[in-house]
């Protein structure tokens, strides 16, 4: 006898930071769903859920304030009251604080392990999604009503049904390929390195970011007076800095960053990340969306990735909302997310692409030009609240989410 397959209304293929995100957004809306996730969010080899730590943006506060999931994040984040931008050994220096533009902060860091952990509540608490893990994409067929979508679980082969297909599965989507969808790849033959740092001085709150020679070097605050490092570094000498000893690593760490925190104290593990910026040619087809690094990978310099990701979950779930009572994988209806996400989309990659290429660079004109442009955003006010609301996550026309609407 042949099983009917299970159907959803939505299949959101990746259980990462964003996908989990957008399963929390569509929580107890009458709809179906089932994240597929093949790393369980506790198992130390989860991919989203690592040692990395983040900055999330004010505007994904707003996004977490409309999903009413805001007052648990906070119990887990550390603000970020202000950040000092500088280029090592040359003139240019810009800093922005929170107070001064009438925030409670400028965003928040937070441990990826904890928001894993916090996800994972959530999802158990919420009676119309389920958690399928781990299983992982084995397959799918678009039809003209729906979706089969084949994956796999504790070895056995399953077939679902859905009214729609969302690839979170990061920046080798299977979703992505399985569609045929092509996509560009910049690399940019650095690595980020990335470790928790404990600073002589207490960090007070201050982010900092320090573009040198070897690459922009971005110090976090973190709980405990620690602060989380994320250091850009040419991929070749990648691994001989991850295996130096502590006392090496902080001495060259040091004398990049300078003594603004002090005489470093400690440094804990190190892990590093190959870094490239990746596009998706297409982020919808009918019954498919892609969203969060399936749909673009950034270079962390500016701490955008996630925040553009939970603008995407905040943009598709407003759409499959209004459209649940419809046909929520129609092209008509999922045109409005692409269209919608396109402007801060490429925004955000161009902000971060010429970051890396004006800063990684000592051509001397290049060099001048970026220390003015510093400094020039440090005395033009109207000019550092344009930048700071684009990183920030308020600008352009916001989805309900992002004003702390709740759907
Ligand atoms: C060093 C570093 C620092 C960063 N700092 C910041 C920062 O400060 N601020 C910020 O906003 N962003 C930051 N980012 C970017 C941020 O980490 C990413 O944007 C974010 O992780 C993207 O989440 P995602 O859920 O889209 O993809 P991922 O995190 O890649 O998650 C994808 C998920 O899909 C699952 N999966 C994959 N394939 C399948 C399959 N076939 N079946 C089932 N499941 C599957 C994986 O197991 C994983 O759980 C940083 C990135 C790096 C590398």
């Amino acid at each position: 006898m042949q099983q009917t397959a299970q159907h959803f209304d939505l299949l959101i293929i990746g259980g990462g930071m964003v996908g989990a995100s957008l399963a929390c957004a569509l929580g107890n809306q009458a709809l179906r769903v089932a994240v597929i996730e093949a790393v369980p969010f506790r198992s130390a080899s989860q991919p989203s859920y690592d040692d990395r730590s983040i900055a999330l943006a004010y505007g994904a506060r707003k996004i977490f304030e409309g999903m009413g999931l805001w007052r648990q994040v906070a119990s887990i984040v550390t603000p970020i009251k202000k950040i000092h931008v500088s280029d090592r050994g040359h003139f240019g220096t810009t800093r922005m604080d929170a107070a001064h533009e009438g925030y409670p902060a400028l965003g928040y860091v937070v441990e990826n392990r904890d928001l894993g952990q916090l996800f994972a509540k959530q999802l158990a608490s919420l009676p119309n999604i389920e958690l399928i893990c781990p299983a992982q994409l084995k397959n799918f067929a678009i039809n003209a009503d729906d979706a089969e979508v084949v994956i796999e679980r504790d070895g056995q082969v399953q077939t679902l049904t859905t009214k729609l297909i969302v690839g979170a599965d990061g920046g080798r989507s299977a979703v992505r390929q399985l569609a045929g969808i092509s996509h560009t790849t910049d690399d940019y033959l650095q690595n980020a390195v990335i470790a928790n740092v404990t600073p002589g001085c207490d960090h007070q709150n201050i982010a900092y970011e320090r573009f040198t020679e070897s690459g922009p070097l971005a110090l976090l605050p973190m709980s405990g007076g620690r602060c989380s490092l994320v250091w850009t570094v040419d991929r070749l000498k990648a691994d001989e800095i991850t295996a130096w000893d502590d006392a090496t690593f902080l001495a060259h760490l040091q004398e990049r960053f300078g003594m603004r925190l002090g005489r470093l104290q400690k440094v804990g593990q190190r892990h590093t990340y190959p870094l490239s910026l990746l596009r998706s040619d297409e982020h919808i087809r009918p019954r498919l969306a892609l969203i969060g690094n399936a749909a673009h990978v950034l270079h962390p310099i500016a701490g955008q990735g996630f925040n553009l990701g939970i603008r995407d979950v905040a943009a598709l779930a407003q759409v499959i909302v209004e459209a649940k009572e419809t046909d929520i994988g129609a092209l008509s209806v999922l045109n409005q997310y692409d269209q919608w996400r396109k402007h801060d989309q490429d925004c955000v990659i161009g902000l971060t692409d010429g970051l890396v290429r004006i800063f990684s660079n000592q051509i001397t004109p290049l060099v001048i030009g970026r220390n003015s442009g510093l400094l020039a955003m440090d005395m033009i006010p109207p000019l550092k609240r344009a930048l700071m609301r684009q990183t920030m996550g308020l600008a352009g026309k916001l989805p309900k989410l992002a004003r702390g609407i709740p759907l």
